[in-house]
């Protein structure tokens, strides 16, 4: 039997394309050889995201798309978020796909055993249950609200041990750029009222530092950028009772040129976080912030207002002056009145945050937020989205100018592009380098102009 190809087309955040590395690397270990060409290989997997509504458009398209692009005999395959959540709709759907996969749990076996690559237009659905226990500490109580009380709210979870074959703690191929993702936990612990995640993703289960050092090893990249869905809550689930973000953090550290870390909830941003990120050189803070109105947090079941996000930052910037941040915010969720949008304005214009994103409310099934009245008008939604996006826009714009003449420390992503300790990859703006630099030297640099969120360094 020749040797099988397959194509892996990732959609979603930075945790997709983490689990689409593992999956990579597990079928390459099985013999079987990547290629990027869809329209040859001889497995097409589509990895999807179904976190809103554009998401679960975006894959459905992507799935379609696929099929009408790869050639007679190969088969398709879809995995992630929405083979999870909406495998059974898929399946009654979407004939063009041959195979679904939640989670990859059964991917491997099904892609890399015996057989060959004949159609079959009868849709497979291995419903494996994705196992969400604790990965070997003692079983956990209650889900627990963003205050640490239980929230009473059931989460679709099928406790178990954790499978030989967790794609959590799966190897992946060394880094193909200076930087790589790293997932340090899957799942959540909290009851964010427009949030699906814990209900298909389940309660949080984190990776032992051990193996997530391993991980960081084998990647051999100078900068680590290390994602979970409730970040700084890493470690609480592993029968110690506390989070261990802070060891970790040191530890990858002490590894490589930068560690950077992506979502972190308020009310976790303990002095002790603040001072190592600030010592680790990258003082990046990636606040999940979501919107400032007191009201409006309590009914997203969130912590916080915006005088203690206010605060925070307050206090991160006395401590490093120089500090990045960046948060994200929803725009018209249930019952956000033009008060509360005039808050979140106000707040917006104060904290001159380096970066922000600004997503319209998605209504997700089973969540808290489904039920409640008060939905705001797309239009106006749109509106505010402007107004918000606008005044963002020139803050942003401003603070990079005001870079111009300073040196920065830049990472070479690919030829003429890198970034300094204020850019995350792939979500932030990017600095442009002269071509003859190395890619995956850091250089010192000076500013020499900036473009909107861009900047020029020679
Ligand atoms: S929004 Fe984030 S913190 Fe809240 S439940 Fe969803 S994944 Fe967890």
């Amino acid at each position: 039997m020749s040797t099988q190809s397959y194509a892996i087309v990732t959609l979603g955040c930075p945790k997709n394309q983490v689990d689409s590395d593992k999956l990579a690397g597990t079928l390459t270990g099985t013999g079987m050889v990547a290629s990027d060409d869809v329209e040859s290989a001889d497995v097409v997997v589509v990895n999807t995201c179904s976190f809103i509504h554009q998401a679960r458009q975006e894959s459905v398209d992507t799935i379609l798309a696929v099929a009408e692009q790869r050639r007679e005999g190969s088969r398709l395959v879809v995995t992630g978020c929405m083979a999870e959540r909406y495998g059974d709709e898929l399946a009654a759907e979407l004939p063009e796909i041959d195979h679904l996969a939640p989670f990859g749990m059964s991917l491997v076996p099904v892609l890399s055993g015996p057989g060959d690559a004949s159609p079959s237009r009868e849709v497979e659905y291995s419903a494996v249950p994705v196992t969400l226990g604790p990965t070997g500490g003692p079983t956990r109580g209650p889900t627990r609200g963003p205050t640490g009380g239980p929230t009473g709210r059931s989460t679709n979870v099928h406790a178990g041990p954790t499978p030989d074959f967790d794609l959590l703690n799966l190897p992946r191929p060394a880094a193909q750029r200076p930087w790589a993702y790293v997932k340090i936990a899957e799942g959540c612990d909290r009851a964010c009222g427009f949030c699906a995640i814990p209900s298909f993703r389940g309660p949080q289960r984190s990776r032992t530092i051990e193996a997530i050092l391993a991980e960081v090893e084998q990647l051999a990249a100078k900068e680590i950028v290390l994602v979970a869905q409730d970040l700084a809550a890493y470690g609480r689930d592993q029968g110690v009772g506390q989070r261990a973000i802070v060891p970790l953090v040191r530890a990858v550290a002490a590894e490589v040129e930068r560690v950077r870390l992506l979502y972190l909830y308020p009310s976790d941003l303990s002095a002790a976080l603040i001072d190592t990120v600030c010592e680790t050189g990258v003082p990046y803070f990636d606040l999940s912030l979501q919107h400032v109105s007191p009201r409006l947090l309590r009914s997203m079941r969130r912590w916080g207002n915006g005088s203690k996000f206010a605060a925070s930052i307050g206090s991160i910037r006395r401590r490093e002056p120089a500090a990045a941040f960046r948060s994200n915010f929803i725009v018209g969720y249930p019952g956000e009145t033009e008060q509360d949008h005039d808050q979140l304005l106000d707040f917006i214009e104060e904290a001159r945050l380096d970066w922000c994103g600004f997503f319209a409310y998605s209504e997700e099934v089973g969540t808290y937020a489904e039920s409640l009245r008060g939905k705001v008008d797309t239009a106006l939604v749109a509106d505010r989205l402007g107004e918000l996006s606008e005044l963002q826009d020139t803050i942003t714009a401003t603070k990079r100018d005001e870079l111009v003449g300073s040196e920065v420390e830049v990472l070479v992503d690919e030829p003429g592009i890198g970034r300094s300790y204020r850019e995350a990859p792939e979500i932030d703006g990017v600095i442009s380098v002269p071509q003859t630099l190395e890619v995956g030297t850091i250089q010192t640099l000076t500013v020499t102009e900036a473009m909107g969120p861009d900047l020029e360094a020679r």
